[in-house]
């Protein structure tokens, strides 16, 4: 007995360790809240996990492109075609079922009943148009130049940093406010981040969609192809050893992450009263669909143990919860379903980049939740339309964010305007946003790595069988023994 619980702590060593680095990171930032440091020597101190995040975050570009085109051009386009079509409809169901759940929680729970004064305005706001966001969304599906995509910028219309506004905090705010100028920023310009800066991100939309095309075209090219297919393959798995390694510095990069955060969190006792109810009601709603929804559809098209399932992918969540980012989670995702859940790699690789890209539950139902608080607190009902408004736009807003933190408050503003709802009251979500992304984004990481798990299940007597060469052990990146 005590042989098997050796064996069980040595292989799951990491993810204890990991864990413990998330306690120890809690610990350490309340304690050293006290020190009272400045927002600059907090960055100072969490210096380590924002290493661990740029080393993260370094994998995704090789990791996206190889790991498609591998995966694609090793299948033939009926397979293709059929893994695909699952995908999607595995998407699309489940946001949905995320989005209602939310809909169904703040609309009982009521979270935004009260007095809306007591809650803290914090930052800024994006703004952006909802038209404009649409075809943003297309836009960055098809860059114009796949190397920029690669280095640079999101195409993205904003930007226009406001202040709190004092009259509008002074009116009861029964009213909604006039829809915002939208100013048109020419494409070049990036993101601006909330510390007023720029920020380049990738355009791992645009880089997805190129990998597709190229890896069904490059399966089709036959022998000719195949050199270059290695070349992906052995890229790829190369990829995949350095996230091996990287995963070991996790403990202690999640650690300074979370230790950071919450020396710069607000005051918790603040949070009693609506902002508590509301943070209360999407936590709620999150685990009803990560613990009761996505287990149990995996066990109704698996007929396997979910949470057996959900285990091997303990080091991701953990990973998603301490980083807040699906993309930067992702490399961590392929290996754990690979090594630890036996998922085939052709699937875990299409599927899960697209899916850490498209594919987020937890995002879905926080928009969805987030929007009717943002009407409740206004004192303004929605009608049937208006809620039906709400699903369709929280769809996709969760579809058009990035896989990085707090994405998903920046394209609120699309189900914000379709419902005609006031766009500066995001800022009322910013206070607690760094502590619901992370369950956010655990949620959709768990959503993409459940939805990999039912494809494989399905289609696992249809795919061609596995090419050994390629890969065994060695060559799934896993350290030689
Ligand atoms: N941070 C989330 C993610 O990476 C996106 C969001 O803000 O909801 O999955």
């Amino acid at each position: 007995r005590g042989q098997c619980c050796k064996e069980a702590m040595k292989e799951n060593l990491l993810l204890l360790l990991t864990i413990l680095g998330v306690g120890l990171g809690i610990l350490m930032g309340f304690l050293m809240r006290m020190a009272n440091l400045s927002d600059e020597n907090i960055d100072y101190f969490s210096f380590p996990g924002e290493l661990f995040l740029r080393m993260l975050k370094c994998m995704i570009l090789p990791l996206i492109l190889c790991s498609i085109i591998s995966a694609l051009a090793t299948l033939d386009a009926k397979t293709s075609g059929r893994l695909g079509g699952r995908a999607v409809a595995y998407y699309a169901g489940t946001t949905l079922i995320a989005v209602i759940i939310g809909i169904i929680l703040v609309v009982s729970i009521h979270p935004g009943q009260g007095d809306p004064s007591k809650i803290e305005r914090a930052g800024s706001s994006r703004r952006v148009s909802a038209a404009d966001s649409f075809l943003d969304l297309i836009r960055n599906m098809f860059p114009d130049n796949i190397a920029q995509a690669c280095f640079q910028s999101y195409n993205t219309r904003i930007v226009e940093q406001t202040k709190p506004n004092p009259a509008y905090m002074a009116s009861n705010m029964t009213t909604p406010t006039m829809a915002p100028n939208v100013t048109a920023i020419p494409e070049e310009i990036t993101v601006y981040t909330k510390q007023g800066g720029y920020s380049n991100r990738l355009n791992v939309l645009g880089i997805i969609t190129f990998s597709i095309f190229f890896g069904v075209v490059l399966g089709r090219m036959g022998e000719k192809g195949k050199p270059l297919v290695q070349v992906f393959t052995i890229f790829n798995d190369c990829i995949m050893t350095l996230v091996y390694l990287i995963m070991w510095y996790s403990p202690i990069g999640i650690m300074f992450l979370i230790a950071g955060k919450i020396m710069k969190m607000i005051d918790p006792l603040k949070l009693v009263g609506q902002l508590g109810m509301y943070m209360v009601t999407v936590i709620v709603g999150l685990a009803i669909h990560g613990f009761i929804i996505l287990p149990g559809l995996y066990l109704i098209f698996t007929r396997k143990n979910p949470f057996k399932y959900i285990a091997g992918i303990g080091q991701a969540l953990v990973t998603a919860f301490g980083t807040a980012s699906s993309s930067a989670t992702l490399p961590v995702t392929i290996r754990c379903l690979e090594d630890k859940n036996g998922v085939d790699p052709r699937v875990a690789r299409l599927v899960l980049p697209v899916g850490a890209t498209i594919n987020m539950d937890g995002t879905a139902l926080y928009e969805a939740v987030a929007s009717i608080f943002i009407a409740q607190v206004n004192g303004i009902t929605l009608n049937f339309g208006q809620i039906v408004a709400v699903s369709v736009t929280a769809t996709a807003a969760s579809v058009g964010a990035a896989g990085i933190p707090s994405a998903g408050l920046i394209t609120m503003v699309i189900v914000l305007t379709a419902v005609g709802l006031p766009i500066e009251d995001i800022t009322l979500l910013f206070a607690i946003d760094w502590l619901l992304d992370r369950f956010r984004t655990a949620t959709n990481v768990l959503g993409d790595s459940i939805g990999a798990g039912i494809i494989d299940h399905n289609v696992r007597g249809t795919l061609p069988p596995l090419d050994h060469e390629k890969y065994d052990e060695g060559m799934l990146g896993r350290p030689p023994a």
